[in-house]
């Protein structure tokens, strides 16, 4: 889609969990080629509506609709066939799989069977092809120089722009993640903003739930501010940063 076409459509979404309403009748848009933030307080929902929007859990109600197409109530792998890609809050890589490997099953979103199982079963030609995706993947996040070796023995930070290679490797329109700089050194912070800045300029988009306010803002070209599973507030760093509402939150005020 040309820049600043909208991307993905959320519009009104919910989820109950029994009597605690998770997500509260959300609704943004994302443009294509921006970098959009989703921030709030420690049980605000992030994590829950990227469940939703990426068909990990069914809506309670409301629409998702991306690239135009609806694609609420569709299995997650469907969704990622349409562009929606993403990382988890919590790193799933295979520690004792290669990094190449553990990218290369990123690639098999795109065949028919898109499972574990079908990519050991694949012919010569086709593991050959899917090497080479993954290999170009981690080129494209400069890691591609510890593609041999087993992710399990690689620091966090390199371990976060793998997870991110596997997600780039099904060719998404949006990539959603969920806390990428947790945990993470000032220096791999540096490092992964990089990469985020080159991915937006190749026209990817991108939204992100993170909890380090300084990544949130230096990065992002507007922000969906969350609180007790409602939308509080969404605009521009600057406007989110000044904004006595979001700062209350926070505080817990
Ligand atoms: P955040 O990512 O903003 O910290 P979450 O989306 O993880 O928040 O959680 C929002 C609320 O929903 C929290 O109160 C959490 O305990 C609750 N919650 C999340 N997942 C489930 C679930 N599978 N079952 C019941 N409650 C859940
Ligand atoms: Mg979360």
């Amino acid at each position: 889609p040309p820049r600043g076409a909208p991307l993905l459509e959320v519009r009104k979404i919910r989820k109950a969990f029994g009597g605690l309403t998770a997500v509260n009748d959300i609704s943004f848009t994302i443009r294509a080629g921006d970098i959009v933030g989703l921030i709030g307080p420690n049980g605000a929902g992030k994590s829950t509506t990227f469940n939703l929007i990426s068909g990990v859990l069914p809506l309670t109600s409301g629409e998702v609709e991306l690239l135009g197409q609806r694609v609420d109530g569709r299995a997650s792998r469907d969704i990622a066939r349409a562009g929606l890609s993403r990382t988890f809050q919590h790193v799933k890589l295979v520690p004792d799989m290669t990094v190449l490997e553990n990218v290369a099953v990123g690639t098999y979103l795109r065949t028919k069977t898109g499972t574990l199982r079908a990519m050991l079963g694949l012919n010569g030609a086709e593991e050959a092809q899917a090497r080479a995706e993954a290999l170009r993947q981690l080129r494209r996040i400069g890691l591609e120089n510890q593609a041999h070796e087993l992710a399990g023995n690689l620091a966090l930070g390199p371990q976060r722009l793998v997870e991110i290679a596997r997600a780039l490797a099904s060719d998404p329109s949006l990539l959603l993640l969920d806390e990428p700089a947790a945990g993470l050194r000032h220096q791999e912070k540096e490092a992964l903003a990089e990469v985020l800045r080159q991915l937006k300029a190749e026209g990817l988009s991108l939204l992100l739930v993170e909890h380090d306010m300084d990544f949130v803002m230096k990065l992002t070209d507007r922000i969906v501010v969350m609180e007790f599973g409602r939308w509080l507030m969404e605009g521009t760093p600057a406007e989110v940063q000044a904004s006595p509402a979001v700062r209350a939150a926070y505080l817990g005020a």
